[in-house]
């Protein structure tokens, strides 16, 4: 099995569920006692959402090139960024390494062509709902994200941050994210386009197709890994 390396802690609470998802995805195709093999660095959130909110992302994508190159010289023979919204300067971690950095928009594309759906509706942060970088790499493989309104993208964006990424799961913005996804005019599907959107609501809450950014992308990490 191939060694994966994680950039994680963008939160640490979905990077939680990368390491339980890739674990039991190593188990459910070796079977017994099999794991996955992982390399992690589990950084520090709060000096890297400043930066976000400052619009650093030259830094930021420093920081995370700097953290790839740990990763590789312990042994990663790929690289996951644990988080939609630092694939902002995915281009600045491919460069900084010699092994592939795993797409997080390539595994969801993949993922919404599997289930059926090109026009979903894209839930994530205001990053990565209103920049072009991850709406357009979808676009390249055929898929048209729709993302909800000024007012909803605020609301949603400061669910993630206020809430989710510090462990806080309230039934109110549940409420809230389902009355937003109720209201989206002609879509086919729904992007959890943030990795911890899935710990607020479930494919099982929803009629229309989900894919859930966290589990496309660890799956389509422990396929590199077994490949
Ligand atoms: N984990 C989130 C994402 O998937 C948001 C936190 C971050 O900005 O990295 O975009």
């Amino acid at each position: 099995m191939r060694t994966l390396g994680l950039i994680g802690g963008m939160s640490a609470e979905s990077t939680a569920l990368y390491y339980s998802h890739l674990n039991r995805l190593a188990r459910e195709r070796l079977g017994g006692l099999h794991s996955a093999r992982l390399a992690m660095i589990s950084i520090d959130f709060a000096p890297l959402a400043e930066m976000q909110a400052r619009g650093e992302w030259d830094e930021a994508g420093q920081m995370m090139a700097a953290e790839a190159r740990r990763l590789e010289a312990a042994g990663a023979e790929a690289i996951l960024i644990c988080a939609n919204t630092m694939h902002i300067v995915a281009e600045a971690v491919e460069a900084a390494v010699e092994v592939p950095v795993l797409h997080i928009c390539d595994a969801t594309a993949a993922a919404l062509r599997a289930a059926g759906s090109r026009r979903p509706l894209l839930l994530a942060t205001r990053f990565t709902m209103e920049k072009d970088f991850y709406r357009d790499r979808l676009a390249q493989a055929g898929i048209e994200a729709v993302v909800p309104g000024a007012d909803d993208r605020a609301a949603l964006h400061a669910i993630i941050y206020d809430e989710l990424c510090q462990g806080v799961i309230s039934p109110a913005s549940k409420a809230v994210v389902l009355d937003m996804i109720a209201r989206a005019e002609g879509v086919d599907g729904v992007i959890f386009g943030c990795t911890e959107i899935g710990l607020l609501i479930s494919p099982d809450d929803l009629a229309l197709p989900v894919v859930d950014t966290t589990l496309a992308h660890a799956q389509a990490g422990m396929a590199f890994a077994l490949g």
